[in-house]
């Protein structure tokens, strides 16, 4: 499929590409990089965008050097460099009346479902507002045990939850080659990987890269998560000017192609959940919607059992109390129990307030 058809696009962009080694700021390289955006946006793909550099922004303004920097201090530069690295990309994107905004993300708002689904409908809401939003790890409260500490797992956590099409890693080498290209003049760019098997693994933990915090071993850690997730990933040279008008152009790159379908991957995690936290039971024509693949409306549904909050997993039972399905509700229990039984229409009233129209989303839902 690769970019032609992606409706969503994560874009990771690590710090090299933003600070060269005089620690100047490429600012030439970063507008060029908005104008791709542009296009995407264009295109009406929607898009994020991950990007390092809080701390290497932090560091020149201090006028210190990254290496050696104990984590605390780091996290206090990390503070002063987010704000810096924003405004770059307010100052270089509002030129090209690209809207954006900020999301900080720390592994465990990844790792654990709730978070994950309320971080996912900011991304949609976002979308839907027509702004692009940029993450970085939260690096100044993440600690080395609850840290992501490289982006590129970061950025594929990203794509699963807001459901990417694909990610697209900017590195400072083309991609993944048979042998160090450097060293061997017949080494050649893999185009296509479908599986990682141990000569790949084994390919990346000697290949150089970036002198970011990742390296190759990180990118691969991130195809991984990316191929279960449904998402297609691609790393790319980023030092190029329009690196992704290049991707789709001329293709110099190495792809990993997902190994399931997104939506099954999605479905998978929804079942996979730690127990139910409570039940709706469900009359005979909402079963039967179930079945077609719809929504789960107010109106189908007959009783609430169990205390739950909006993103919860919770079971659907039938009026004989067997359960035919597991999702992820879109209401709090207490919500539920003012709107069951009325039209999606009516929610608003009901409630004081504009909320989603399913109360589970066929994307939330899997019949079991
Ligand atoms: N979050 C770090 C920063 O913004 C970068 C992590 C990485 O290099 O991947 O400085």
């Amino acid at each position: 499929m690769y970019l032609k058809d992606s409706k969503i696009i994560v874009i990771k962009i690590g710090s090299s590409l933003l600070i060269d080694d005089k620690k100047k700021i490429r600012k030439k390289w970063l507008t060029e990089f908005a104008k791709d955006i542009q296009e995407l946006i264009k295109q009406n793909k929607k898009v994020i965008i991950v990007s390092s550099g809080a701390i290497a922004m932090g560091c020149k303004k201090l006028n210190i050097n990254k290496k050696n920097l104990k984590i605390d201090k780091s996290q206090a530069v990390a503070s002063i460099g987010q704000i810096e690295l924003m405004n770059l990309f307010s100052e270089i994107f509002v030129k090209l009346k690209i809207n954006i905004s900020q999301i900080l993300l720390t592994l465990e708002d990844t790792e654990q479902r709730r978070r994950a689904l309320n971080a996912k409908r900011t991304f949609d809401n976002l979308f839907q507002l027509g702004f692009v939003p940029i993450v970085n790890e939260n690096d100044t409260i993440a600690t080395s045990e609850i840290k992501y500490g490289d982006n590129d797992r970061l950025a594929s956590r990203v794509a699963q939850i807001s459901g990417a099409d694909s990610l697209i890693l900017l590195s400072d080498v083309d991609g993944l080659y048979t042998h160090n290209p450097k060293i061997y003049k017949n080494a050649k760019l893999i185009k296509e990987i479908k599986n990682i098997d141990k000569d790949i693994e084994k390919i990346a933990t000697k290949s150089i890269s970036e002198h970011g915090t990742g390296g190759m071993k990180t990118k691969i850690d991130a195809a991984k998560i990316c191929q279960l997730s449904g998402c297609q990933m691609v790393i790319a040279n980023g030092l190029l000017s329009r690196p992704i008008k290049k991707i789709t152009e001329e293709n110099n790159c190495t792809w990993f192609l997902p190994k399931v379908s997104k939506l099954d991957a999605r479905k998978k995690w929804i079942i996979s959940s730690i127990s139910p936290k409570g039940a709706l039971i469900i009359d005979d024509g909402a079963k039967q919607a179930l079945s077609n693949g719809k929504s789960l409306l107010a109106a189908g549904i007959k009783k609430v059992s169990g205390r739950f909050s909006k993103g919860d997993h919770i079971k659907v039972l039938d009026k004989n109390n067997y359960e035919c399905a597991r999702g992820l509700s879109s209401f709090s229990s207490n919500e539920i129990e003012k709107i069951m039984g009325h039209h999606s229409k009516e929610i608003e009233k009901l409630l004081g307030y504009i909320s989603k129209s399913e109360v589970i989303h066929k994307d939330d839902i899997v019949e079991v």
